[in-house]
């Protein structure tokens, strides 16, 4: 082994930053962690959708009808009549016109901010956004100018500093994955209307999670967003990408977006499975509702008890430690106490943010959150004692 990697490695051993993988049985509220019986508070699983029994039996048959994997490209072999199908779903269920699949959001930022995007081009990006928008950016050949986080004040001042500058892109997380927070697209809408701005709003967090039926954060704030990045993991409980837009930007994309034309069409089961998520998304209203309101439960009692988590109303609750070490001191005594909150560090998050990101799912029930809101009382008396 090349004698710089073995000191690379071994110096990343001994940092309070290491970080170890372990073994999550499946993405239910109570699971095996390391073989261990916990309850799980921070899947993004967020409706169930990943175990739910038609979701799965829906991708059994599109493997049984079209094999495991699509063979190709989407431009070459690869495009089954599903991944088109399911283009269709998702625009009309973010109401644009239309979409396009990749592999997944990650890879859907990457090429969608590249594709659209030259030397001409400004990128004002908020700075908590998710690190695949950061990648994005930093491939492109774009300038970068990062505002404040969800800081409109900064932004007006950083647009209104390059008014004469045709083309600006200003993107953001819908809703921000670590801190749970939203951007305000009312602003947002209203500043890249004024300076002729296109926007561009990763929607990772907010698909199935917020808006009527669970159509993200640009129905929430009733918003005209260009380009909607999503992914399938998250709600939709399946794995891969989209963007979501307007004709012409979709055809663009199909043309020029590398990510989508150099990599194999998205799995059949993967597909599928998204297919009856969507389904399910829109005619079970009340998971989404169960969700949002279990989620103002636990929020409202962590906050009650002394804890900072963070304001909002995503099931994204980030329950601020400070320092890296304490954060996984933390997390040991919730695991000592039968509950599965990873503590999220550096780069993840800013230096002395460190934090438990604690998330809930639809299927948790009311006794699963009431115990978790119990062990965090639990821990704070052993604190103070
Ligand atoms: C999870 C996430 C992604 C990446 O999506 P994947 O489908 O997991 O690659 C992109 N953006 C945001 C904001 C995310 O939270």
């Amino acid at each position: 082994m090349n004698n710089w990697i073995r000191q690379e490695s071994k110096r990343k051993q001994q940092s309070p930053l290491y970080r170890n993988l372990v073994i999550t049985d499946k993405n239910t509220p109570e699971t095996l962690i390391n073989g261990e019986r916990k309850i799980l508070a921070a899947s993004n699983n967020y409706l169930g959708l990943a175990t739910d029994a038609r979701v799965i039996a829906s991708a059994q048959e599109a493997v049984e009808r079209y094999g495991t994997g699509s063979g190709g490209s989407r431009l070459t072999t690869g495009n089954l009549p599903i991944h088109g199908q399911l283009e269709q779903e998702l625009a009309r269920f973010k109401q644009t016109e239309a979409c396009l699949l990749y592999s997944s959001g990650f890879l859907a930022n990457l090429g969608v901010i590249n594709a659209l995007s030259d030397s001409e081009t400004i990128i004002f990006s908020d700075e908590l956004n998710h690190a695949s928008i950061i990648d994005a950016c930093r491939l492109s050949k774009a300038r970068i100018i990062i505002y404040k986080h969800t800081d409109m004040k900064d932004l007006e001042k950083k647009l209104a500093e390059h008014r004469n500058h045709a083309k600006k892109i200003i993107v953001t997380d819908g809703i921000f994955s670590m801190d749970g927070d939203l951007a305000p697209l009312d602003t947002l809408n209203f500043l890249k209307e004024r300076h002729g701005a296109l926007l561009i709003v990763d929607d990772a967090h907010a698909t199935g999670v917020i808006g009527t039926l669970g159509r993200g954060s640009a129905d929430y704030f009733q918003a005209n967003v260009d380009v909607t990045i999503g992914t399938l993991s998250k709600a939709l409980g399946s794995e891969g990408g989209f963007v979501c837009a307007n004709n012409e930007t979709i055809a663009l994309l199909i043309q020029t977006s590398r990510s989508f034309i150099f990599q194999t069409a998205l799995a059949p089961a993967s597909v599928a499975a998204a297919l009856m998520s969507i389904h399910i998304i829109q005619s079970e209203p009340e998971r989404q509702q169960r969700l949002l309101k279990i989620g103002m439960v636990l929020r409202k009692a962590l906050n009650q008890l002394g804890y900072t988590a963070l304001n909002g109303i995503s099931p994204i609750i980030p329950v601020i430690i400070g320092c890296a070490k304490h954060a996984v001191h933390f997390q040991n005594m919730l695991n000592e106490n039968g509950i599965f909150i990873p503590a999220i560090r550096p780069p993840t998050v800013p230096e002395n943010t460190s934090r438990l990101r604690c998330t809930l799912m639809a299927t948790h029930t009311d006794e699963h959150v009431q115990f978790i809101a119990n062990t965090f009382r639990k821990i704070k008396h052993e604190q103070l004692s």
